[in-house]
């Protein structure tokens, strides 16, 4: 039996493609382990008439971790999403995204290297919603208005934003646990507190209440949300950790991915007491289905996140290396490395797998 049995969903749309180059770039690494493959998504929706078969959260909970390749949410399917109901399943409460420039990417920015820990479980992404002109909806107005006294125009659809005590400290405490495992300096809180006083403003609160615990090893500030934007935007080089609710993160886990060279290097983890599941920030892009094109660098830093996690450091910073080098040299990349997307010398998703594979036999023969 192998050391570690992981979980292995493909993904659909370029999610095969992606996950496939990850799988044979960790298997080169000599890492021992197996992954036990299982189906969820768009093409399994044809086969067997659901996009997450129980067998997935079955693997799941027997192997406590899985890597992911990126699954399509079905527009006005009534399904909200299989990404998110794999965060609930498991209570994976933590997003984790490190951010960090690379030499040879296409952007404007270097010296970043920051990390998002955004909060998993609550807020507007928590799906407690109400349609418009729904009788419960019509109800709820009527009680909201009588509650506080504001008015609500009778033709709204309604979206509710749960944020905890338990749910900000467990989040806050990851941020500050992290920051001290990784070596890191600060944690940032990014809120709407001034605006949001009963949702952001307990985020802020309680994230001031967890940081003096950490007083002294550990630097704490806050920032609003907005004003971060044009900070980010600004001076990247700034920021360490961020922690962040579930909306916010989302939103400024793709604007810091932009900052790195775009969502095609940009990784994640998602964390739970017991589980964790390891996906790129991007989606699964579905025009390029199938055309070898993209890029397979997000999932394969998802899969250094994995490594990492199960404790196989050196195979984690092999495959870093020489993904990182492979980069550098610009030789063997796709086309999103290139400033020109003409460039001959282009190459595709399995291509610039090959070159990682063949750049991590080296190195480890050096
Ligand atoms: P997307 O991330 O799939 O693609 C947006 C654009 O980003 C692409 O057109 C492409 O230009 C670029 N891009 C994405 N991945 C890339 C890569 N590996 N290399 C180079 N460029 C890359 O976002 P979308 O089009 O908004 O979403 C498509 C589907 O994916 C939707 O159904 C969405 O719900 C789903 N989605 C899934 C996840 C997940 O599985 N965790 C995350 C986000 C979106």
């Amino acid at each position: 039996m192998a050391k570690h049995t992981v979980t292995f969903i493909p993904g659909d749309g370029i999610g095969p493609e992606v996950s496939d180059a990850a799988k044979r770039c960790v298997l080169a690494t000599g890492v021992d382990i197996y992954f036990e493959e299982v189906h969820a998504g768009a093409d399994i929706l044809e086969k067997t008439g659901t996009l997450l078969p129980g067998s997935v959260l079955e693997s799941i909970k027997k192997n406590k971790v899985a890597i992911k390749g990126p699954i399509t949410t079905p527009v006005g399917s009534g399904f909200r999403s299989v990404n998110v109901a794999l965060r609930k399943a498991n209570d994976l409460y933590a997003c984790v995204r490190p951010c960090k420039t690379y030499k040879g990417v296409q952007t404007k920015y270097d010296n970043i290297d920051l990390v998002i820990v955004r909060e998993n479980t609550e807020d507007l992404y928590a799906g407690i919603e109400f349609e418009l002109d729904k009788p419960e909806t019509l109800d709820l107005i009527s009680k909201i208005e009588a509650m506080s006294g504001a008015k609500i125009r009778k033709d709204s659809g309604i979206s509710i934003k749960p944020i905890s005590v338990t749910g900000t400290r467990r989040i806050v405490k990851y941020a500050f646990e992290y920051a001290i495992k990784h070596g890191r300096k600060k944690v940032t809180a990014v809120h709407k507190a001034n605006i949001m006083k009963f949702s952001d403003g307990l985020f802020l609160s309680v994230a001031r209440e967890v940081a003096k615990e950490y007083e002294g090893e550990v630097e704490f500030e806050d920032k609003i949300v907005d004003n971060m934007c044009m900070q980010l935007v600004q001076r990247p080089q700034n920021f360490d950790v961020l922690v962040l609710p579930n909306l916010y993160g989302d939103i400024i886990s793709d604007l810091c991915a932009g900052l790195i060279g775009g969502l095609g290097v940009a990784p994640g983890a998602n964390i739970g007491e017991e589980i964790a599941l390891f996906e790129a920030t991007h989606g699964s892009a579905p025009k390029y289905k199938g055309k070898n094109q993209m890029n397979p660098c997000a999932m394969i830093f998802s899969a250094v996140l994995m490594l990492d996690y199960l404790k196989e450091e050196k195979a984690a910073q092999l495959l870093e290396q020489a993904t990182a080098e492979i980069i550098a040299e610009g030789k063997s990349v796709t086309y999103d490395f290139k400033s020109d997307r003409n460039d001959s010398s282009i190459v595709g998703t399995k291509e610039m797998a090959d070159a990682i594979i063949e750049r991590i036999k080296q190195l480890k023969s050096a």
